[in-house]
Formats: structure tokens, C-alpha cells, sequence
């Protein structure tokens, strides 16, 4: 293919590939520096309860600010910080400041709200995970109870160790909620076997629900499935009242979506939604 396009684009190609892999590399330089830079900041995305348009969490979203590039997305960093052996670091920092974070607005007058807080693959399996958490949440006082870790699927497949550390994590007395739910490939009989108290539908589920009737199906399956399972459920990715309608009255009264909020820097999440906190 190369050669007959020529000796003139293959330069071309190497060239473009050679700045690829400059990129690449200046970005890990950076990624490795940014943590004791202080670059991270935790973004949150309101969840509500749609009959009672009430808070009921927000989810920590991690963001970069890069000092060049701008706010740069955790689907752009998070795979690159988990190759490079970071993520850990990084993970650890996001709980500890979401933690911190959910007890300081409690502090300041304002209502306690439970954090979920997504987790790495390598985090998972970390060996100190649970003793870090317990760490964590001593120093910063917040309550187990309004910690929820999200874990996928695609984590499960060692099905032995993963629920060994599930058992040791729920025993702290924080909660398991399974993210991107209906994407991975786990067999469902994990459902019963881990003690996993919340399953999030994925967005892919929900864009096309307002016209399709498969999707429509799976979420209404997927809904009826966890109340019957004794978990709570939320649909993840809501952007219109349609969607928003379709999963009320297939019982899903917990959302996250931009049709509610995009996930808010921590000053504007409070003033707009822990009124009268940061006004
Ligand atoms: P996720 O955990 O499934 O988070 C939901 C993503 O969907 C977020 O993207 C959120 O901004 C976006 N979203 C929420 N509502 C809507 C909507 O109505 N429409 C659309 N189009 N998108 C919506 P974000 O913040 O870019 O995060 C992407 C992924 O990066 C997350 O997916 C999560 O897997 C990962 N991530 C984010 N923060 C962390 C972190 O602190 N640690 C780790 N390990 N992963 C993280
Ligand atoms: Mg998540
Ligand atoms: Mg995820
Ligand atoms: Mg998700």
C-alpha cells in the first residue's frame, strides 16, 4: 500500500505519525507532572429523583486542566494515566476530594449528599483498596454510607478475586453500583452472587428510546430485573423530556443527564443546587 503511493507520502505518513507519537509522549511527560501540579479538579453531575425533582447524589467526574490545552476529558487522560502506571495516584486523590468535598458543603449548612465515584480497573485491583477507602474516609468524616464506588462489568471477569474485594469494600459500609450497565459482557448471575446495590443503564440504551422499541425493551428489562433484585437502578445520558418520560413510566425514578445538568464545577453545583450554599 505504502509503496505504491509513493516515496513522497510515505514521508507524508511518517511524518503525521511521527508527530503522534511526540504528542503522545509529551502527554505522559505532563500527566506525570500534573498531579503534584495540582491539575485535577472534580467536576459533579446532579442525580435526581424525577417524580420529586429532588438531589438524591452527584457523581464525581475528574477533569484536567491542562495549562495549555484547556479542560481536557477523562476519556482522553484516564487510559493514558492507567498505562503509565498513574491511575492509581489519581484515583486515590478523586475519592479523597470527593469525599472531602461532600462533608465540607455538609459542614457549611448544606444537605449530605452520597458521591459516586468512578473506579479504574487497576484501582480495583490494587491490593490495599478497601484499607485506603477506610483511610480516606476517617480523614476526611465522611459517612460510608454516602460513598459509592462505580465499577463495570469488564472488572468482574476474574469472578473469585473480584468478589473477594467486593465483599471487603461493602463490609466498609459504602455502596457498589454497576456503571455502564448492559455494555460489558458479565454473565448475569454475578447480579446475585456480588453485593452490588445499584445498576446504571448506560446511555447507549437510552438516545434511541424514544424511538426504538428494542431499546425501550432492554431499559423496561433491565428496570424490572434490579427492583427484583432488591437494587436500585438509574439511567444515565437523559437529554430530553421524551427519554425523561419513557423512563418514568417504566419506574426509573432515578436520572443523570444534561436534560437535568451537566456535570458543574463544585461552586456552581452548590449554588445552583444546594441553594443557598455559595450564592
Ligand atoms: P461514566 O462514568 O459513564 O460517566 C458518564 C459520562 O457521560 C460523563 O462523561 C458525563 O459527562 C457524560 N454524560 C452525562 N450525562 C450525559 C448526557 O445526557 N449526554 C451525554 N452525551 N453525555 C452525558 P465524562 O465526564 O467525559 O467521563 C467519561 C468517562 O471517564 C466516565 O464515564 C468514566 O468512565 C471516566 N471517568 C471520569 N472520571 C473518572 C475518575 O475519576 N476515575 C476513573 N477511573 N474514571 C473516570
Ligand atoms: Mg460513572
Ligand atoms: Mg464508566
Ligand atoms: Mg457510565
Amino acid at each position: 500500500e505504502v509503496k505504491k503511493q509513493g516515496k513522497n507520502n510515505y514521508h507524508f505518513f511518517s511524518n503525521e505519525l511521527n508527530a503522534q507519537i511526540t504528542e503522545r509522549v509529551e502527554l505522559e511527560g505532563e500527566l506525570r507532572k500534573s498531579i503534584e501540579r495540582e491539575e485535577f479538579e472534580l467536576y459533579y453531575q446532579p442525580q435526581f429523583h424525577a417524580g420529586e425533582a429532588k438531589l438524591i447524589g452527584v457523581e464525581a467526574l475528574v477533569r484536567w486542566n491542562h495549562p495549555e490545552k484547556g479542560i481536557l476529558s477523562p476519556a482522553l487522560f484516564i487510559p493514558v494515566a492507567e498505562e503509565i502506571g498513574l491511575i492509581t495516584n489519581l484515583g486515590t486523590l478523586v475519592l479523597r476530594e470527593a469525599c472531602r468535598q461532600m462533608h465540607k458543603w455538609h459542614e457549611e449548612g448544606g444537605p449530605l449528599i452520597p458521591v459516586s465515584v468512578n473506579l479504574s480497573s487497576q484501582q480495583f485491583y490494587q491490593p490495599h483498596l478497601a484499607r485506603d477507602i477506610k483511610k480516606i474516609l476517617e480523614e476526611t468524616g465522611l459517612q460510608p454510607a454516602y460513598l459509592e464506588l462505580e465499577i463495570t462489568e469488564s472488572m468482574m471477569m476474574d469472578a473469585e478475586t473480584s468478589s473477594e474485594i467486593l465483599e471487603e469494600l461493602s463490609s466498609l459500609g459504602i455502596r457498589i453500583s454497576l456503571d455502564d450497565f448492559g455494555t460489558g459482557y458479565s454473565s448475569l448471575s454475578y447480579l446475585k452472587m456480588f453485593p452490588i446495590n445499584k445498576l446504571k443503564i448506560d446511555r447507549s440504551f437510552i438516545q434511541d428510546i424514544a424511538v426504538s422499541d428494542n431499546d425501550k425493551a432492554i431499559v423496561a428489562s433491565i428496570i424490572s430485573m434490579a427492583q427484583h433484585l432488591k437494587m436500585d437502578v438509574i439511567a444515565e445520558g437523559i437529554e430530553t423530556k421524551d427519554q425523561l418520560d419513557i423512563l418514568v413510566a417504566s419506574n426509573c425514578s432515578e436520572i443523570q443527564g444534561y436534560y437535568y445538568s451537566r456535570p458543574l464545577p463544585a461552586g456552581e453545583l452548590a449554588s445552583t443546587f444546594l441553594a443557598p450554599l455559595h450564592k
